[in-house]
């Protein structure tokens, strides 16, 4: 039987590649080459052994696009050699939230890499439901960088936020970068973007943002409050996960404004400035991944409206899959996406 290499994590800090055997798809199946993987923020606390939910070893890796390679006998949609890329998720279909097409919110959602399937690999193995086809105008790069949009565009359209309404966004990664050029797009205001790295608050100003370079002691809601007459902005989106930063997005935001929340936070019961939901009326909710996001992203990517590829500061072959994680281990490594060709 033929093999392929996949990609794992043993332990905190270490890529190890795996032999695995190449099979036939199962009937609903389609069985991908990968081009291009990409790690995303979730990855890097695998790499670390520091994910909430994820113990080592574990597989590894969620952003990818290849071509379809072969085809389960039921799948009718595809063809060998189209060009695709895939949502990781998996639900179950069954639970009050599936049969209501909230999957997303699935009371037994998983994910590829949690079924010890990472895209760090040269195949990947996806039903068909959740394989989506790249249009001829995008690269495997942008097919690749499709599932992090869906999770900014899932925000965005989650706060209801509208043509002409202000917003500011609280850190610069990959996320913020996109739900940044959303808002641009989407608003026809620039949204404020703040970080404690320049490199990432100047890649926001560059994809039509009004940067707020925390490294040199700008401060969001003084400089929101300066450009606003004193009001605030309508809509805030947290992309750090962390006490301060929320508190920032709540004082950021003007009476009856709405903080949409994306970050992951590793304190459990953050301090936030309560008293400020009643006296100013606002509101803070969650976003949780994508629902049915997959083809409206590839849609504004191909469009030309969403310039995904822009985030890409990296690219390896697969091989060299450790130094990627290295070098996104480091304090201050000024990239934002990493990526990784077979
Ligand atoms: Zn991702
Ligand atoms: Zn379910």
């Amino acid at each position: 039987m033929e093999k392929y290499k996949m990609a794992m994590i043993p332990e905190p800090g270490k890529i190890e590649f795996q032999e695995r055997e190449l099979r036939d798809p199962l009937p609903d199946e389609v069985l991908i080459k990968i081009h291009t993987a990409a790690i995303c923020g979730s990855d890097l606390h695998l790499f670390k052994g520091k994910h909430p939910s994820v113990a080592l070893p574990s597989a590894v890796g969620h952003e990818l696009a290849g071509e379809v390679y072969q085809l389960g006998k039921d799948v009718k949609k595809f063809q060998v050699a189209d060009r695709v890329t895939i949502e990781p998720v998996i639900a179950c279909g069954q639970c009050h939230y599936c049969q209501r097409g909230a999957y997303h919110l699935c009371e037994n959602v998983s994910f590829q890499y949690r079924r010890g399937q990472g895209a760090f690999s040269e195949y990947f193995y996806a039903p068909q439901h959740r394989v989506f086809k790249l249009p001829d105008t995008l690269s495997y790069e942008e097919g690749t960088l499709i599932e992090p949009l869906s999770v900014a565009l899932h925000a965005v359209k989650k706060s209801g936020i509208s043509v002409g309404q202000t917003s500011a966004v609280i850190g610069g990664g990959a996320i913020g970068l996109l739900v940044s050029m959303l808002l641009n797009n989407l608003t026809g205001i620039k949204p404020f973007l703040t970080d404690i790295n320049e490199f990432r608050v100047q890649k926001a100003v560059d994809l039509g943002a009004r940067g707020v370079f925390a490294h040199k002691g700008e401060d969001m809601v003084q400089t929101v409050m300066d450009q606003t007459r004193g009001l605030g902005v309508e809509h805030a989106f947290e992309a750090v996960g962390m006490e301060a930063t929320l508190s920032q997005a709540l004082q950021a935001i003007r009476k009856g404004g709405k903080v949409t929340l994306l970050g992951i936070f590793e304190e459990q019961f953050p301090k936030i400035p309560i008293n400020l939901f009643v006296q100013r009326e606002i509101s803070l909710s969650g976003s949780q991944g994508y629902v049915w996001d997959f083809e409206d992203s590839i849609n504004m990517v191909a469009q030309g409206r969403v310039k995904v590829g822009e985030l890409v500061t990296s690219r390896y072959s697969m091989e060299n899959l450790q130094e990627g994680f290295n070098l996104l281990c480091k304090p201050g490594n000024n990239q934002v996406k990493v990526l990784f060709h077979n």
